[in-house]
């Protein structure tokens, strides 16, 4: 029979593994970055100036800087929490207050979530008003940042009070199927929030105003006959009240469903390039890319529950990771906290699929817009995010949703 020891082992090592080439790669990129920040690319030199090109590599090289320091925090907490007997300690002290275990239950992750974000505010303060500042790219004020932090906890508290007292309810009380009635419960759950996001949620935080130029809206209406779609809305977001970064999305479900600009996004893109932007997010939804997301992120989710399921009533998942109580919270928690420390090594294939999406998406939009434009916009985008040109491409397979800069216009440019 595999003892605690040996199980520990095991973890440990896999958590070594994982930080020994997390670090790898973060010094591969910072190397990469420095290496190639004299030269703008050849594909690059007429649109990006090598002063432009110089501040992304900067901005970049300090980013990853900073992130050295919080990765190794986030690794010392995990590590606090389960062997240092955090997860013990903090049980042990809302013991003295006698609840049921299914209060008990929620006052114990409310507790946990509470003392998480309160450690991980030094680093998005460090973010924001450091890093994003120093770059020119931050709006947000004390008192916005104070507000969103506000809004955020009051929407944590309304959102999670339901959910985890219903998933615990069903953790405790629904025999040994629970599993799948508390994943059917979190997937309904999902579905409702992406429903409800855009049209109760996001206007909490931004200004949604329906897109009024003409010119731009004559041009869409185009675009999504020529694609066979119905236009349920398109609308600016007022996101250079907090940064000047640039984005584009499409949001909610059915009738909910929206497309929706970055005002700082409007101001920069020709007519012309907004199309070709837009119809690269219509190509991930023709595409059933959304689809496809929700059907492999719902299928690791069941994946998930199912494992917890096994592993919850084990006194041995409890004790390798250095919890005493045998409890369905902290199974829960537990699982949370070190499921990642796994499933970090299938990252790259997800990362993979990501990226064929894009470049399927672009070859979408070559076909129903103009390739050019959407080179002239991602170009820009390049630009105003300050994103590496020039990124070290182990270090891109394993992490990165889209396709490096130089790889993804020379695709374009064949199509164009
Ligand atoms: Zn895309």
């Amino acid at each position: 029979m595999q003892t605690t020891s040996e199980y520990t082992y095991l973890f440990i090592s896999f958590l070594a593994l994982r930080t020994l080439i997390e670090l790898y790669l973060k010094i591969r990129q910072r190397q990469h970055i420095i290496k190639h920040r004299s030269m703008v690319p050849t594909q690059f030199q007429q649109t990006i100036s090598l002063a432009d090109h110089q501040k992304a590599a900067d901005y970049n090289v300090t980013r990853i800087n900073s992130s050295f320091f919080f990765y190794l925090l986030d690794l010392a907490l995990l590590l606090a929490w389960t062997y240092g007997g955090g997860l013990n300690y903090l049980d042990y002290l809302l013991h003295p207050l006698n609840l049921s275990p299914l209060h008990q239950g929620v006052l114990y992750l409310f507790s946990f979530s509470l003392i998480s974000a309160i450690i991980d505010l030094p680093q998005t303060l460090y973010a924001t008003f450091v890093i994003e500042k120093k770059f020119g790219f931050n709006k947000t004020t004390p008192k916005l940042f104070m507000l969103d932090l506000l809004k955020g906890v009051i929407l944590f508290a309304v959102l999670a009070t339901p959910l985890l007292y219903s998933l615990l309810f069903i953790f405790d009380f629904m025999g040994n199927l629970w599993w799948i009635y508390a994943w059917a419960f979190l997937a309904i759950f999902q579905l409702i929030m992406v429903w409800l996001y855009p049209s109760l949620i996001a206007p909490w935080f931004n200004k949604f105003a329906p897109l009024n130029d003409t010119e731009i809206t004559d041009k869409i209406s185009n675009l999504l006959d020529r694609c066979k779609l119905k236009n349920s809305g398109i609308f600016t977001m007022d996101a250079s009240k907090r940064s000047s970064h640039g984005d584009a999305y499409f949001t909610g479900l059915g009738k909910n469903k929206r497309i929706v600009f970055f005002d700082t996004l409007i101001s920069t893109l020709s007519p012309n390039e907004i199309v070709a932007v837009l119809a690269h997010e219509l190509g991930h939804y023709k595409k059933k890319h959304i689809l496809q997301h929700l059907i492999i992120s719902s299928s690791s989710s069941l994946l998930g529950f199912f494992i917890l399921g096994q592993v919850h009533h084990i006194p041995l998942f409890f004790s390798t990771h250095g919890v005493i109580n045998n409890v369905n919270y902290l199974a829960l928690l537990l699982f949370v906290l070190i499921s990642p420390v796994y499933t970090f090594f299938i990252t790259p294939l997800f990362s993979f699929l990501s990226r064929k999406n894009e470049f399927a998406a672009d070859r979408f939009a070559s076909e129903n817009s103009n390739a050019q434009d959407l080179i002239a916009a991602l170009t820009k985008l390049y630009k105003d995010n300050a994103s590496t040109l020039t990124p070290d491409p182990l270090y891109s397979a394993i992490y990165h949703s889209h396709p490096p800069a130089q790889i993804r216009i020379e695709k374009l440019l064949k199509l164009s």
